[in-house]
């Protein structure tokens, strides 16, 4: 019987701990490194093995992830002391699922290319939910070999993994969708503001909207959460305000996208480690 591809996990926040484990649940090797290692101690138990440095995870597996919170961390986990550059190894396969700039991807493509390596931006949709249950939406760039490489990992991970383009096509399809969900967490905010302003049970609003066709997976979760004073992060504020600054940066410059930009940039201060409806809360004060 042909031996199951070994694969690594870097990252363990609230995205990657629910994907490596969906990896592990399948019966795949997972050698996993999070830089506050607590993190990964949690899923040795589980099965994995734990690596002490990021350049030992590659060393380790064929195709190693990546879930980390930005483009500074890639930054750090590529070209740090104890970094994947610092492997010997060579031929393997970089998965960056984390939610980063293009250009950080174009930069760290190309560094894995020098080395023999291949890389996929993958960034996801969907929340901790759906890194649970492996319904994430997955957008990739990349070479269309290394993608089909990368297809039965992903169908662990999600429930569809599209390849949209070349080298940072993942990560532009992941900044438009962000746009949105920021358009969508505002929007659902001043609803609710505007009809608690005149009296309305928040209640009744939220069960009108389930019942319409503005009903939406995201607008019954955060209508949930509103409903429960339930602020703790699924999805970080902070996150998304990042995300939105990755769009600027990358031109989106429309009516919408300029409002949702500032008011998010705005919230992360006093918001920024909440879930992204405590919009909702920078709105009311
Ligand atoms: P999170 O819970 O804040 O976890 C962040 C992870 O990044 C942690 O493992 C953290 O390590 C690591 N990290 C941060 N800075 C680092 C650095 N300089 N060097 C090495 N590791 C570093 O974030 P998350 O919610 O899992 O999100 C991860 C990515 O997925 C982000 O790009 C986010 O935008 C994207 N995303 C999130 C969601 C969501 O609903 N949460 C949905 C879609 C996409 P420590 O444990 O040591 O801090």
């Amino acid at each position: 019987m042909k031996s199951p591809i070994t694969t690594g996990w870097i990252g363990l926040g609230n995205m990657g701990t629910p994907m490596a484990r969906r990896l592990l649940a399948a019966g795949l090797p997972v050698t996993a490194y999070n830089r506050s290692p607590a993190k990964a101690e949690a899923l040795r138990a589980e099965g994995a093995t734990v690596a002490p440095t990021p350049a030992a995870v590659l060393d380790a597996a064929q195709a190693v992830f990546l879930m980390v919170s930005d483009d500074q961390a890639i930054r750090e986990l590529f070209t740090g002391e104890q970094g994947l550059l610092q492997s010997s190894a060579t031929g393997k396969l970089i998965i960056n699922m984390s939610t980063v700039s293009p250009g950080v991807s174009q930069e760290m493509a190309e560094l894995s290319r020098g080395k023999g390596h291949a890389y996929l931006d993958a960034p996801v949709s969907g929340s901790v939910k759906q890194a649970e249950s492996g319904q994430l939406a997955i957008m990739v760039g990349g070479e269309e070999g290394a993608f089909q490489q990368a297809e039965p990992l992903f169908a662990h991970l999600g429930k569809l993994a599209l390849r949209v383009g070349t080298t940072s096509a993942g990560n532009n399809a992941k900044l438009a969708m962000n746009t949105l969900l920021g358009f969508q967490a505002q929007g659902l905010a001043e609803a609710v503001l505007f009809a608690q302003k005149h009296g309305l049970q928040t209640v009744d609003l939220l069960e009108l909207i389930k019942s319409s066709a503005l009903a939406s997976v995201f607008i019954n979760l955060k209508g949930d959460a509103i409903l429960n004073e339930n602020y703790q992060a699924a999805f970080a504020l902070k996150l998304l305000a990042k995300d939105l600054r990755l769009a600027k940066a990358e031109g989106s410059n429309t009516p919408l996208a300029n409002v949702v930009h500032q008011t998010f940039q705005e919230a992360e201060a006093a918001h920024g480690d909440e879930d992204v409806i405590a919009i909702l809360k920078h709105l009311n004060e």
